[in-house]
């Protein structure tokens, strides 16, 4: 998915290339859109003094950086390193993940890596409501 090493790719998003910012981007490219666990497994496998709340830590780093997505589905985050916006199409037998994209000339939709046989489709867009947008709680 990245173009130069992952070093690289770090700095010139501001970041210095620690070895568990390396382990955690590593992750997040085995993976189709790992959640923390798997990320952490990933992780830890390679380095085993790598605690959960590291990676927690690394994640909300490359986040605040823009290198990372978080994508809530069913309640589960994922994390995506498309960062830019795009769909997803989910197997509703395993939970796999894989990104949707849409072709700028054509407009036709397409799943971004294998061979899916779509079934059905549903569009959720997210934002925040009128009561949260003023900070408030919904009672
Ligand atoms: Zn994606």
């Amino acid at each position: 998915m990245l173009d130069r090493p992952i070093e690289e790719f770090l700095r010139d998003r501001g970041l210095r290339a620690t070895p568990q910012r390396v382990l955690v981007v590593e992750a997040l490219m085995d993976a189709s859109h790992p959640d923390v666990e798997t990320i952490f497994a990933y992780a830890q496998a390679r380095q085993s003094t790598m605690s959960l709340a590291t990676v927690y830590n690394v994640l909300d780093k490359l986040r605040a950086a823009g290198v990372v997505m978080v994508l809530d589905f069913h309640g589960r985050r994922y994390y995506d390193l498309r960062v830019e916006s795009h769909d997803h199409v989910r197997c509703r037998n395993c939970g796999r993940l894989d990104d949707i994209l849409r072709d700028p000339n054509t407009r036709l939709i397409r799943p971004a890596a294998h061979p899916w046989v779509i079934e059905d489709q549903s569009l959720v867009w997210q934002g925040l409501c009128p009561v949260c947008q003023n900070g408030y709680s919904h009672a």
